[in-house]
């Protein structure tokens, strides 16, 4: 039995600063190595934002967004060999192509792929999506979620357990293993640690949460948004930083600290100025992670080099899919969820429609979600 293409409806960009647009587009059967999904959960993740905004460049349009997608498999390419139909899978935003030397040493979180995934085309550099008109559509990430199915490589591709609930598979699949692993696995905090988050959307409560089941002994958490952070207290915020204007992270974190700073902080917004402040509220050889996604336009990070000096050892780096393979990443959240350690389903704010996934946007835009939904 093979595959055949389909009509299906799908959200997509056309352009900055236009609406996310439900369409009927054609979408291929599966090449060789390809499974199809039926989607069943998407969460809305910042990076679609930036997309929209023209704050992160991609490669082409019209192109299919979404990354943060579940969903079960209903068609398998003929090479094919660890995925059968009616497996539940989470998408992986970058693949794990297998080939790259990073994923031969089980590092795919550095997939050599991953500059490739916002052009707009599948793995192998070809199309599965086209439009009413016979023009190729790309997908974000290469899995394009915003859809009713999808067509994506198995390399993009993780099965989860079946009893599993689709709403949390989906935010596994980017937000809460992003930020559970920047904290755990990037910024590797310890018991009776202090820690700063900065950001109190999906991703920073789930480093907030990690910084709490690793026994951290001060948890900061610091957003733009009072209700966000009376939010972070249920999960596990020692102390708020309500962010009113220039230097109050720095200010009030090291308020306090005595002074000296947190052991690290997990940045999970964009700002450039945002990261400095970090910097400086981190204490003199601790770590400074940065997990959120700055605009393509930010030119500089604002700090002067005698602050790196000073810091004697303190280090600031980059945490994508949480600094560990996704493929033991994911499984590793999933699992505490499901042992009730790890709070998914508090995260979820709202839920909407594929038609209502502008509507989410906008939300997401004023600060009234701390993960919108999309279920199909
Ligand atoms: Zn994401
Ligand atoms: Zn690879």
């Amino acid at each position: 039995m093979s595959a055949q293409a389909e009509i299906v409806r799908a959200a997509v960009f056309r352009g900055v600063g236009e609406p996310l647009k439900v369409e009927n587009i054609t979408l291929d059967a599966p090449a060789a190595t390809e499974v199809r999904v039926r989607m069943k959960a998407v969460g809305m993740c910042h990076t679609e934002q930036h997309v929209m905004c023209g704050e992160l460049p991609i490669g082409m349009t019209p192109m299919v967004l979404g990354h943060e997608g579940a969903g079960i498999v209903e068609a398998v390419g003929s090479e094919v060999t660890d995925i059968v139909v009616g497996d539940h899978v989470a998408l992986l935003w970058q693949p794990a192509c297998q080939k790259c030397a990073p994923c031969k040493r089980g590092e795919h979180h550095r997939c050599e792929q991953g500059p490739k995934i916002n052009l707009g085309p599948q793995l192998n550099g070809t199309y599965r999506r086209w439009d009413s008109t016979g023009e190729a559509v790309g997908a974000l990430c290469m899995v394009g979620a915003f859809a009713e199915k999808t067509v994506v490589d198995q390399a993009s591709v993780v099965v989860v357990d079946r009893d599993l609930p689709f709403d949390a598979v989906a935010l596994c699949s980017c937000g809460v293993a992003c930020g559970f692993g920047a904290m755990a696995h990037g910024a590797k905090v310890q018991t009776g640690e202090t820690v700063l988050v900065v950001g109190a959307g999906g991703s920073g409560l789930s480093a907030v949460q990690a910084a709490a089941i690793a026994g951290a002994s001060k948890i900061i958490v610091a957003d733009l948004h009072q209700w966000k952070l009376e939010c972070a207290q249920t999960f596990g915020a020692t102390d708020i930083v309500l962010v009113g204007g220039e230097g109050d992270i720095t200010g009030k974190v090291l308020a306090l600290t005595e002074g000296v700073g947190v052991d690290h902080a997990v940045v999970c917004v964009g700002s450039a100025e945002v990261l400095a402040e970090a910097f400086r509220a981190t204490k003199v050889g601790g770590s400074v992670v940065l997990s959120g996604i700055p605009p393509v336009t930010t030119s500089h990070i604002p700090l002067h080099p005698l602050e790196v000096l000073g810091g004697n050892g303190k280090t600031l780096t980059g945490s994508l899919y949480g600094a560990i393979s996704p493929l033991v990443g994911i499984p590793e959240v999933l699992d505490k969820y499901r042992k009730g350690v790890l709070k998914i389903d508090e995260i979820i704010t709202r839920s909407y429609s594929l038609d209502e996934v502008g509507d989410g946007y906008a939300d997401l835009a004023a600060g009234e979600n701390l993960r919108g939904l999309v279920r199909f």
